[in-house]
């Protein structure tokens, strides 16, 4: 039995190992990618609940490694955020996205407006507003959506300086995953978003559960009542969407509608759908 135990040990110790061996390798490779321009802009299409119009597009990271193809944030930026780069990929997708955008105008392709995740950390950045004043950006096409979490920050001096200064800057505030954290009516009155995301696991239940569907509800109720727009993501099945329009949610995002893809497809996408 003791035997067994020291082979126990050794066995897990090499499995830790193994792990802190693999995070070292990935964190190597993720800065390598910074350098190579290997982090890439998906985009996932929003539609209005009415008209089905397409209103916007959300900018979403992916990592085009060299042997493993495209690979989810899921499975880098936790590693990202302990190497602090992640402020650095959120400053990439920003630029391609501007980028995308002038690009569609030209194409004479209608992408009204982008958004783009930014990670809290970035909000705690001084240099923030003269580093967006030097990107050009085109007001009121373009959003950052901000996790709801950012309440517990809202008191932070440069966080609020910046949050007014983005607005200024004619870039929409949307709160992302609504309803998975903290955030309170007053933080909702502090911080006047344009837009409410609703994140999916609260989406995902409300053909089977009733109360789920009442919450949605009173989201939007209370959403309608301070002039924020609400945008539900997750949106799975035309179902969900039916309900989802007649509970007034404004914007729909989901795979019913379209996936996250790439800037190529995208394009297809919108002279298919002509709405371009
Ligand atoms: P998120 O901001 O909540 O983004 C929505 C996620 O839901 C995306 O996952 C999207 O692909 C996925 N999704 C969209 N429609 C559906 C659907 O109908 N069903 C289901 N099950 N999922 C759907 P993705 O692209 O893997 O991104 C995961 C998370 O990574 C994002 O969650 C966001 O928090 C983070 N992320 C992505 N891009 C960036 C970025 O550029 N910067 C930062 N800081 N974070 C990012
Ligand atoms: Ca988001
Ligand atoms: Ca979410
Ligand atoms: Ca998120």
């Amino acid at each position: 039995a003791k035997a067994l135990g020291r082979n126990r040990h050794e066995f897990f110790s090499e499995v830790l190992q193994a792990e802190v061996i693999n995070t070292k390798r990935v964190a190597d490779e993720i800065l390598k990618a910074l350098d190579t321009d290997a982090f890439v802009t998906y985009y996932q299409p929003q539609f209005c609940a009415q008209t089905l119009d397409l209103v916007s597009v959300e900018a979403l990271v992916r990592w085009q490694h060299p042997e493993q193809g495209i690979k989810a944030p899921d499975s880098f930026m936790a590693v990202a955020e302990e190497l602090n780069v992640v402020a650095q990929i959120d400053s990439a997708v920003l630029t391609q996205t501007l980028a995308d955008l002038a690009r569609w105008d030209k194409l004479g392709l209608n992408v009204p407006r982008a958004s783009v995740n930014v990670s809290l950390r970035r909000l705690h950045d001084e240099g923030l507003i003269e580093s967006l004043k030097a990107l050009d950006i085109p007001a009121g096409r373009l959003a950052f959506e901000l996790v709801e979490s950012i309440y517990l920050d809202e008191n932070d001096g440069v966080v609020a300086w910046n949050i007014d200064h983005i607005k200024e800057l004619g870039i929409d505030v949307e709160i992302d995953d609504f309803g998975t954290g903290y955030a309170s009516i007053v933080s909702l009155q502090k911080l006047h978003p344009r837009r409410l995301k609703i994140d999916r696991q609260l989406i995902l239940p409300i053909l089977k559960e009733p109360a789920q569907r009442q919450l949605v509800a009173s989201i939007v109720d209370i959403g309608k009542s301070m002039d924020i727009e609400i945008v539900a993501e997750g949106v799975e099945t035309m179902e969900h969407a039916v309900i989802l329009r007649d509970l007034g949610c404004d914007i729909l995002q989901g795979y019913a509608f379209a996936k996250p893809m790439s800037r190529d497809a995208l394009e297809n996408f919108l002279r298919q759908n002509a709405w371009a």
